[in-house]
């Protein structure tokens, strides 16, 4: 009979991402992100729920992961300009693939 226990690497996945269960976006990913293309309306409500947010500094990480190009929306405040500024400024290096690496790999 095939156990019932997740997989050790699924639990590594579930401790890593666990503090998106208390996001304050949870739930409102409309709100993240833009609702039609160069559209800035939604920056201001995102970021008021950011402000509000207890796992803001972890969402940060998390965002500054990916690379400048693939970033959408608003991540701990931050539009994707500003995540890309704060990649630059940390000499951080994305260590995720980017969208077209992962399809066309
Ligand atoms: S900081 Fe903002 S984008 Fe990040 S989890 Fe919280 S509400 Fe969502």
């Amino acid at each position: 009979m095939p156990s019932k226990d997740p997989h050790p690497l699924e639990m590594l996945a579930i401790h890593r991402y666990s503090w998106m269960n208390d996001a304050n976006c949870k739930g409102m990913t409309k709100s993240m992100f833009p609702k039609e293309h160069k559209d800035i309306t939604y920056i201001a409500e995102a970021r008021a729920l950011c402000e509000e947010c207890k796992v803001s500094s972890e969402c940060l990480e998390y965002a500054l992961e990916f690379p400048p190009a693939d970033l959408h929306g608003v991540w701990a405040a931050m539009t994707p300009r500003q995540l890309a500024a704060e990649q630059k400024r940390r000499g951080i290096k994305p260590v995720r693939p980017t969208l077209s690496q992962m399809w066309f790999a």
